[in-house]
């Protein structure tokens, strides 16, 4: 019985000696596996990095041919679009013949008169107001504008009803026409504008901020004084506003009647000056973002 019961005691002994032993040498291994396990991802993780930092790589490969496709910005030089009038006044041979002074109207009108000549250049109207138009031309073609000129020659016959219908046919936004004064008295100088009175025209508000803008600016590009009602005259006495549906005024640049503003006038390199001077103040009236 002794001997049983030792045997009993010694298994139950081994058992539980085993029984603790087991759970002190199986827990060591167990934290070194899920340490090793982490280092391995970790390896894993620089894969991924790699990858990623090859994709950028090829991606501005791909760009340069983005920049390529970006709108060509081309500057349209600043009278782009617009359709200017021109109509020197005169020609080298008048025409009494008579006209309509208005559509309507019973009162009639000499076609096209004589105009004036320089009081001590002798030379006349017509020819100075052609010689202006072309230069005026030249700088608003230069700003990318269409010109109309109702003529390019002092040898033709047109009434001042013709010029007019010019304007209207081919839509001009603004019609003007250039001449030169002559006064009885010789000492009158300086230069002034002409707008259709508010009951002969469609564009009243527009002619007027068209003349403002222009004689303003003629003035201080010759130096020539401002004639008559700060520059402005309105008339309803002119065929060629009465018969104009377009935008219209009338530069009178000028007095060939007074002597010293005579030899001005007919000089070329003033002559540029004038046509300077108009040409800003149209630049003027249709960019009025630009002169503020
Ligand atoms: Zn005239």
């Amino acid at each position: 019985m002794k001997r049983l019961v030792l045997v009993l005691l010694l298994s139950a002994l081994l058992l539980g000696c085993a029984g603790f032993l087991t759970p002190e040498i199986e827990p060591t291994p167990a934290p070194t596996e899920p340490v090793s396990t982490p280092v391995e991802e970790s390896v894993a993780f620089s894969t991924p990095i790699d990858e990623t930092v090859a994709v950028p790589t090829d991606v501005p490969l791909t760009p340069p041919p983005l920049p390529t496709p970006t709108p060509t910005p081309t500057p349209q030089p600043p009278l782009y679009g617009i359709k200017i009038g021109i109509d020197p006044g005169h020609q080298a041979r008048p025409n009494f013949a008579t006209e309509p002074i208005a559509p309507q109207s019973e009162t009639q009108q000499v076609k096209c008169s004589a105009g004036t000549v320089g009081i001590a250049s002798g030379v006349a109207e017509y020819e100075v107001n052609l010689r202006v138009a072309l230069k005026l031309a030249a700088l608003l073609e230069a700003q990318g504008a269409t010109v109309v000129l109702t003529r390019t020659s002092n040898d033709v016959n047109l009434s001042e009803r013709e010029r007019a219908e010019i304007m209207n046919e081919n839509e001009v936004d603004l019609a003007i026409r250039l001449h030169c004064n002559g006064a009885d008295d010789t000492r009158i100088r300086g230069a002034f504008m002409l707008v259709p009175a508010r009951e002969c025209t469609a564009t009243f508000s527009e002619n007027v901020r068209a003349a403002q803008a222009i004689i303003e600016s003629y003035c201080a590009a010759t130096d020539l004084p401002l004639r008559k009602n700060n520059g402005i005259t309105y008339r309803d006495d002119q065929t060629g506003f009465n018969w104009c549906t377009r935008p219209v005024i009338c530069i009178e640049m000028g007095h060939l009647s007074n002597e010293s503003e005579d030899l001005l006038l007919t000089n070329d390199a003033f002559q540029d000056k004038m046509a300077l001077g108009i040409y800003l103040g149209i630049l003027g009236y249709f960019q009025p973002e630009r002169t503020e």
